[in-house]
């Protein structure tokens, strides 16, 4: 084994282990929550006041909400990675895909507004519409979850005719991020680490996720931020006549 093969499998061993690490810890950290409140309802039921009760059970399903979600995303990366992920290509109109999304996003957000401005005869693209949902709904959910109620969200698509290509993006006026965070965000656990995002539940797979999906699809993601809010935007090539979602779907089986 040469120098370079070592230092490649020691670098992998010790990815490895910092993964197992972060994921022992992100799984621990709800499973004592819940454990803790579960034992104090459990011991001290009597003692306690309905409000507290209601507090501690509502705690309880927030963790295990979080649970859920670790677990969910936990396996969206593993069949990514394994890829044993085989998508579905078909040359279609995304609007209705992304209304879908902010329709699912309003209901759980009922306090923020959500305003779509869609351009008139946008040019369909060739993506897995399932992978394409997952994009739009990680965007629209982090722009809704970082963004204090009764703020506005704006979701654009528009067409590059120069570059053939067709643009999305979701803009929030929520707390934006640090311009020295700004490269981290996209990597696997990656939360930036200040009050405002502790109190907001999140694992840091999301835009690992979405940034992945959106280049196996042949897409590019960007990001602008500042105080005031943030704006991610995608950007995906617009099909043409020689753009097949069948031969697409071959080329990734050989
Ligand atoms: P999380 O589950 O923590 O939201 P993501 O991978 O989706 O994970 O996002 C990574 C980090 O990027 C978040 O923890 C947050 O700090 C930051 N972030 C993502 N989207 C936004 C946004 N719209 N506004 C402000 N910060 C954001």
């Amino acid at each position: 084994m040469t120098e370079l093969d070592e230092k490649q499998l020691n670098d992998l061993e010790q990815a490895h282990l910092d993964f197992i690490s972060t994921v022992s810890h992100e799984l621990r950290t709800p499973l004592t929550s819940i454990r803790g409140f579960a034992d104090t309802l459990l011991n001290s039921y009597d003692r306690l006041t309905p409000e507290q009760r209601v507090k501690f059970l509502s705690i309880i399903k927030d963790q295990s909400n979080r649970l859920i979600k670790l677990v969910e995303n936990l396996l969206t990366v593993s069949k990514m990675q394994s890829n044993k992920d085989l998508l579905v290509y078909k040359t279609v109109d995304v609007l209705p895909f992304i209304d879908a999304a902010v329709q699912m996003i309003k209901s759980q957000y009922i306090s923020h507004n959500y305003i779509c401005n869609y351009d008139k005869n946008l040019p369909k693209i060739l993506v897995d519409t399932d992978k394409f949902q997952q994009i739009m709904l990680n965007l629209l959910d982090n722009a809704s979850k970082y963004s204090p109620d009764g703020k506005s969200i704006w979701i654009k698509v528009s067409q590059d005719f120069d570059n053939n290509t067709l643009i999305i993006s979701v803009k929030d006026e929520g707390i934006g991020i640090p311009k020295e965070d700004i490269d981290k965000i996209f990597n696997k656990f990656s939360r930036i680490d200040s009050p405002l995002t502790r109190k907001i539940q999140g694992n840091g797979l999301g835009l690992f996720i979405t940034k992945t999906l959106v280049e196996k699809m042949d897409g590019q993601i960007k990001v602008q931020s500042s105080d005031k809010g943030s704006e991610f935007t995608v950007i995906f090539k617009a099909a043409g006549p020689e753009d097949n979602g069948l031969k697409k779907i071959k080329e990734q089986l050989c």
